[in-house]
């Protein structure tokens, strides 16, 4: 409906708008696995380029000429321990990575044919087996005596927590969910991770042993930032960003307008998704990774219209022109140029204004005041996620950009013996990948740190000997 006010009938949500079946058969796997055949094809496709502009692309550094190699003289095991020592959630991001804006974008072979080597699904070919049979691929150094805390069980706290135990070190992780995986859990769309896929990955990475978590922990309510400096040798913060923005217009809190995360969290958590109350006109506001996964799934839980409103052109937007694609695909009308002014509502949502938007003459965002109206039984607000926690007393100390960490290239905040990463950090770009190798990289420079003040230690024991 546009340019009139919403009528006011009863609301349209309800469970069952598809049947279990179909909605079973709407969220199998988005990108469904190489059979062998297909990925020995696959990998003869690679020309092995000796500077790998798709390696250099990956956030992670994996080799991915080499492990592809490996894959096609059928050393499996070895291709994916080429995959897994530089990203320990290589099978995750096998399935989630948006591997047409890295690695795949880079691959020379888009050059050539315009389609690159599918690098992602091979990946997930070389992975898979080895999570599926539990296959050990790493041993952990000689114990260091030093414990670390980590607080955040995503991918930048597992990633971490399982580099330190490589390197010997005993890990703690103080987790706020009821289970680990962070958004691997309770975020990504549920057609990009099946079959419980994300807990499989957190029992591979606790294999190695020496990682203890601690689930419901609340780092700031029941652990505080300097305790946890007291009692350990060094912490790292992966807490990802747990709070949402607000669109700050008239009416956002009434029934039926949600946070998008807060439904995502439901539908990831649901046994059966027929269960899930679905709204039959849904309205999602942003143009995010986010407001595409909640309109997509919402059309396969059997929403009938999902419009999704972004305040900028197709360009500006955060999700990926595939993400984009894959929502229109998928029934769902992007509309550009227009920001939400008021939700229409008596005691629950009726619909949402919109004001048209343009840029002025300083290319800033201005509303142009022309107002339209789409009605909705259900609106998602899916405008980004915000640091939400409380480092007590030591949270001064703690520097920020734009309400996020600041931390160096080795992931070092401004707080000595601490380190950050993932998406709680302020020069991160919110994807799973970069979360592991921020991970990776603070492990490895906690690992020196310890060392270096071990053996500092040691030799004034020596002089005062
Ligand atoms: C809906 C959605 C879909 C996405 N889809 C994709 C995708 O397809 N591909 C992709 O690459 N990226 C995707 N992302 C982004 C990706 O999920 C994140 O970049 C990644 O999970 C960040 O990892 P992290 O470890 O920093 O944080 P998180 O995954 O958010 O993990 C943070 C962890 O910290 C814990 N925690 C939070 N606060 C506290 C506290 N105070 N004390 C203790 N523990 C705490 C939480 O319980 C959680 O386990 C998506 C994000 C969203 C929201
Ligand atoms: S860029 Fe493409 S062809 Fe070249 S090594 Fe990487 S995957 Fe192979």
């Amino acid at each position: 409906m546009s340019g009139s006010a919403p009528s006011g009938k009863m609301p349209d949500v309800r469970p069952g708008r598809l049947s279990a079946a179909d909605i079973e058969r709407n969220f199998s796997d988005l990108h469904p696995p190489l059979t062998r055949s297909e990925a020995l094809i696959e990998a003869d496709r690679c020309y092995f380029c000796y500077d790998a502009p798709c390696t250099v692309a990956c956030p992670t550094d994996i080799d991915i000429p080499g492990f592809i190699q490996k894959i096609r003289s059928g050393n499996i095991k070895g291709s994916a321990h080429t995959i897994l020592r530089e990203n320990i959630m290589g099978g995750m991001c096998a399935r989630v990575c948006p591997t047409e804006v890295l690695c795949e974008e880079a691959c020379v072979r888009n050059t050539h044919e315009d389609k690159p080597v599918r690098i992602g699904l091979l990946q997930r070919y070389a992975t898979d087996p080895v999570l599926d049979d539990s296959v050990a691929l790493f041993t952990r150094a000689a114990p260091s005596g030093h414990r670390v805390a980590v607080a955040g069980a995503g991918p930048a706290g597992l990633s971490c927590a399982h580099r330190l135990a490589v390197l010997g070190h005993d890990v703690v992780v103080f987790n706020r969910d009821p289970k680990p995986g962070g958004l691997n859990e309770y975020g990504v769309a549920a057609y990009k991770t099946l079959d419980d896929f994300a807990q499989r990955e957190v029992e591979y990475i606790l294999g190695i042993g020496g990682i203890e978590i601690v689930n419901g922990a609340v780092f700031g309510r029941n652990t505080a930032l300097a305790e946890l400096r007291e009692e350990f040798d060094a912490v790292f913060l992966g807490v990802g960003l747990s709070g949402s923005n607000e669109l700050g217009i008239e009416n956002e809190h009434v029934e039926g307008v949600r946070n998008a995360i807060d439904y995502i969290r439901d539908l990831r958590q649901a046994e059966d998704k027929s269960v899930l109350p679905v709204g039959r006109r849904i309205v999602v506001i942003g143009g995010g990774m986010t407001a595409i996964d909640i309109a997509v799934q919402s059309k396969l839980l059997g929403a009938e219209t999902v419009d999704l409103v972004y305040r900028r052109g197709r360009e500006a937007m955060g999700a990926s022109p595939y993400e984009q694609a894959l929502a229109q695909t998928n029934g769902v009308t992007i509309r550009h140029w227009a920001k939400p002014s008021r939700i229409l509502a008596d005691e629950r949502v009726l619909g949402v204004e919109f004001e048209q938007t343009a840029l002025d003459a300083d290319g800033r965002l201005v509303g142009t005041g022309a107002f339209w109206a789409l009605e909705a039984d259900v609106v998602f607000k899916a405008v980004g996620q915000t640091l939400a926690f409380d480092a007590g007393a030591d949270d001064v100390l703690l520097q920020k950009h734009k309400a996020k960490l600041i931390v160096d290239e080795e992931r070092r905040t401004s707080l000595p013996g601490v380190w950050a990463g993932g998406d709680c950090v302020s020069d991160g770009d919110d994807l799973t990948v970069t979360a592991v190798q921020h991970g990776k990289l603070a492990a490895i420079s906690i690992d020196r740190y310890l060392r270096e003040q071990h053996s500092a230690s040691a030799l004034a024991v020596g002089e005062s000997g």
